[in-house]
């Protein structure tokens, strides 16, 4: 006994030491001690958003035996006005991040810990009359005291006392309210178990709209002032997610997990959506559609709904047990959508869209320097915004399909029930997962993981054609090359598309070598053209030879099938970055495909191409030698098109490429409501983007139409975020330095969308050479928004401090940077290199 105590005592020192943020062994010290967790939460949320939001919490959390909690809460000393266990008062120790119950005041079995405290700003997105919590990744004890890990999940009992006249919405259903004196006090019913990061939620003016489906009620909340848009709107949002959680209900075999389904419509929202439990949050702009919507934006809805919604399976019943597994979440959610969302769209093809929605944006991030694996040790959550982006969201689907081919459809579902029934409302890892499917396959999972989950990058892919004496294919090799030179192989399913006069040959090939012959190619006639991501199904980076290219710049509309298409393009663009194809000779060749192209995603993704090669790897005066030839090709393609969808798709692509003086007023007339086009009924969101557009060419009356279109702006969302914009837009080079100067205090980087697009026109190309003062401290203050943004936040603010650039020059500012600064940590460093990738392609392209 005595030993012990000395022990302890020599402990002491140790017994106060944590690390800032929430570490890995911090989070692995409390899943092992901590069990029943409980939060009875209240906040007090007052009128003024500039007075403080109070708070109490009781925690309740049940120990083996007496010792130190640890307790999340960010700058605690200031904000933690008393502790109390039971009824004594109990004087925890601070620390950066925390607050730390000693043993001593702790006993064994539930302990209950009382605290008040005033809420910190930073994860409440407060606004005049509304706010919305975002806790992910680990954001919870920006607010209130917490364990702020994925591991404890915890139900919470949450009361809001907040202005009268304002709505209030959060994870459960509301079990009662009382109104006097203005002030309004709502209680929510216990949540089932959650982590921390999926408790969120909602108070403000909304309007509310209610709806039936399958016997269930959903509740929508907006704030969409226009009525019709909203009438527009509303059935498809509730059908949508109706059908996605039936179909989830069905192929999980798990009724829904939670009590009710409310989604929140956030103006300006910093990510598509945020899948809290029974309470998911959306971007207002991509599910409210206007009249212009093109087909892509219908699909994107329909995605992003399915998305969030296979989350409550995916995610929020089952959930990661530490953040590095956060990929399996997200890969699931898009993998499912794709799913959900086929039947709603039965004159898409859907292989395309799977295709065209993943692999490109895949490969913006796989083929640069700044890449990252799928899944990555992460040893504190601090770090863990820098987890997402386009490899998991994108990249992880395509590696989940292999990985269902593998198995088979039906024992790939089989194996995601049994994960879900098995961990349902607790958390599992990948390799729980993996060990569940590795029983029902010969195949070896582990390996086969490694290569496409473990590490970064894509293979690179080239074929050898031998000629026989007979002018056939005598053999045909692939050879898979790792440009990292780790003699990786990525097992793979490919297609090989073989292309001749009027017909086209696909082999399917299972390359898992680093050299494979295609077998059934053997004694066929030579091909016109060779295309190993044939059908949409290889993934890497497929080097093209000199025929082939060639053939398909000049062929692309003899080739019947869509899909191949698709391929086509997505691998010829490669080839434009690798520099093995002119950027010139894609942008003609493209402007003769798209007026026989017949499949709207191809259209859009030909459209995008164009767009990036003509301001991305074209000077001005190339642009200005070939921009009568496009504008007229883009007003062709705009009078052909046969539905809104596609007429959109030309007259956005026109607006963002336009640069003649002739294209630039019928624009501007377009504008003005002078001229009209037959089809298209511009709403506020598209005259918006007109305005800026037009400010951006610096058009001679650019003042006039820019305050004339924040006059004509009613929804008062959007108004304020066009005043904000308004500055970039500046002819004054003066006032467009204010406008970046602003974004070093965080308080003006609060609404990041806001900021985004600040950011995109001060670096528009068009003032690329203006905008070079503004790259370095972009990357100065990178580590900042790193530490102070959500988690989209620092890979967007460095993709639009570098949109606009092509010189070596900024290119050598970026350089330099990362030379100089050597302590830099490896992600954002990362992040530099991946947004800096196409810059540095174009600077080195020039200097052919
Ligand atoms: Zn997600």
């Amino acid at each position: 006994m005595i030993s012990l105590l000395l022990m302890m005592l020599a402990a002491g020192a140790a017994a106060d030491s944590v690390d800032r943020g929430i570490s890995e062994s911090l989070a692995r010290e409390r899943a092992a001690a901590l069990s029943g967790v409980r939060y009875d939460l209240a906040f007090t949320i007052p009128a003024d958003r500039q007075q403080p939001v109070e708070g109490t919490v009781r925690l309740r959390a049940i120990l083996p035996n007496p010792r130190r909690i640890v307790i999340d809460f960010s700058a605690p000393k200031a904000r933690i006005h008393s502790v109390r266990i039971g009824d004594a008062s109990v004087s925890p120790v601070f620390v950066e991040d925390h607050l730390i119950i000693p043993a001593e005041a702790t006993r064994a079995g539930e302990n209950s810990i009382a605290i008040e405290f005033t809420a910190g700003d930073e994860a409440l997105n407060r606004n005049d009359d509304f706010l919305y919590t975002l806790f992910v990744p680990a954001r919870a004890h920006l607010t209130f005291p917490c364990f702020d890990q994925p591991d404890l999940k915890a139900r919470y009992s949450l009361s809001l006392d907040v202005p009268a006249g304002w709505q209030t919405v959060a994870n459960a259903p509301e079990s009662a309210r009382t109104e006097d004196a203005g002030r309004l006090r709502v209680r929510f019913a216990e949540t089932k178990p959650l982590p921390t990061y999926l408790f969120g939620f909602v108070a403000g003016r909304f309007s509310v709209e209610r709806a039936t489906r399958n016997g269930r009620e959903f509740r929508m909340f907006h704030r969409e002032t226009d009525a019709a848009k909203v009438a527009r709107n509303r059935d498809a949002l509730f059908d949508l997610h109706a059908a996605a959680l039936k179909w989830l209900e069905d192929y999980t075999a798990i009724p829904y997990p939670f009590e009710k389904l409310d989604f929140i419509l956030i103006p300006s929202f910093q990510f598509g959506g945020m899948e809290h439990a029974g309470a998911i949050l959306y971007n207002a702009a991509s599910l409210m559609l206007d009249e212009t919507a093109t087909q892509n934006q219908l699909l994107n809805r329909a995605s992003t709904i399915s998305h969030e919604t296979s989350h409550m399976w995916f995610g929020d019943l089952v959930t990661m047990q530490w953040f590095n597994d956060v990929w399996m979440k997200e890969v699931f959610a898009n993998f499912m959508a794709e799913k959900i969302v086929n039947p709603s769209f039965p004159n898409v093809n859907h292989e395309l869209r799977f295709f065209l929605a993943n692999y490109p944006d895949a490969y913006s991030i796989d083929r640069t320097a700044g890449t990252n694996p799928i899944r990555q040790p992460l040893a504190n959550l601090d770090d863990a915004g820098q987890l997402y982006g386009a490899i998991i969201y994108e990249k992880a689907p395509t590696v989940m399909r292999q990985l269902e081919m593998i198995l088979g459809e039906q024992r790939f579902r089989d194996g995601l029930r049994e994960y879900l029934k098995k961990y349902a409302y607790g958390n599992a890892t990948w390799l729980d997962l993996i060990r569940i499917l590795d029983a029902k396959t010969p195949e070896n999972l582990a390996a086969w993981s490694r290569a496409w989950v473990e590490e970064r990058g894509r293979p690179e892919f080239t074929v050898t054609l031998q000629r026989s004496k007979t002018n056939t294919i005598q053999r045909l090799t692939l050879t898979m090359r790792d440009p990292q030179g780790r003699t990786l192989v990525w097992p793979q399913r490919m297609r090989v598309s073989l292309g001749y006069s009027g017909a086209q040959k696909d082999l399917a090939v299972y390359a898992n070598a680093s050299r494979t012959v295609v077998k059934e190619a053997a004694g066929l006639p030579m091909p016109l053209f060779v295309l190993p991501g044939g059908g949409g199904l290889g993934y890497g980076l497929f080097l093209i030879d000199q025929q082939s290219a060639t053939y398909l710049l000049a062929n692309m509309a003899q080739i019947r099938d869509p899909l191949t298409r698709g391929a086509a393009w997505v691998t010829l663009w490669d080839n434009v970055l690798e520099g093995r194809v002119d950027a010139g000779a894609l942008i003609d060749a493209a402007l003769v495909a798209l007026s026989a192209e017949s499949d709207e995603q191809n259209t859009q993704r030909i459209l995008g191409y164009v767009s990036n090669a003509y301001w991305r790897l074209l000077s001005q005066d190339q642009r200005l030698a070939r921009a009568p030839a496009l504008e007229a090709a883009l007003r062709a393609g705009l009078g052909r098109a046969g539905t809104t969808s596609l007429k959109s798709a030309w007259f956005s692509a026109f607006r963002d490429d336009v640069l003649t003086p002739d294209g630039v007023a019928w624009l501007e007339r377009v504008w003005r409501r002078d001229e009209r086009i037959p089809g298209l009924t511009f709403a506020e969101t598209d005259e918006i983007a007109m305005a800026t557009e037009l400010a951006v060419r610096e058009v001679p009356n650019l003042q006039q139409i820019l305050q004339m279109q924040l006059d004509r702006t009613e929804n008062p969302d959007r108004k304020a975020r066009f005043a904000f914009v308004m500055p970039a837009l500046s002819a004054d080079p003066q006032v467009r330095g204010q406008a970046f100067e602003r974004f070093r205090s965080l308080d003006n980087r609060r609404r990041e969308p806001w900021v985004l697009e600040s950011m995109s026109y001060l670096n528009h190309p068009l003032r690329e050479a203006d905008s070079e003062r503004f790259i370095r401290p972009s990357l100065e203050l990178l580590t900042e928004i790193q530490r102070t943004g959500d988690i989209f936040f620092p890979g967007r603010w460095m993709d639009a401090a570098l949109s606009g650039h092509r010189s070596p020059r900024a290119a050598a500012i970026v350089r330099d940077f990362l030379a100089q600064e050597l302590e830099y940590p490896q992600r954002l460093r990362w992040t530099v290199l991946s947004s800096a990738d196409g810059m540095f392609r174009a600077a080195a392209l020039s200097a052919r």
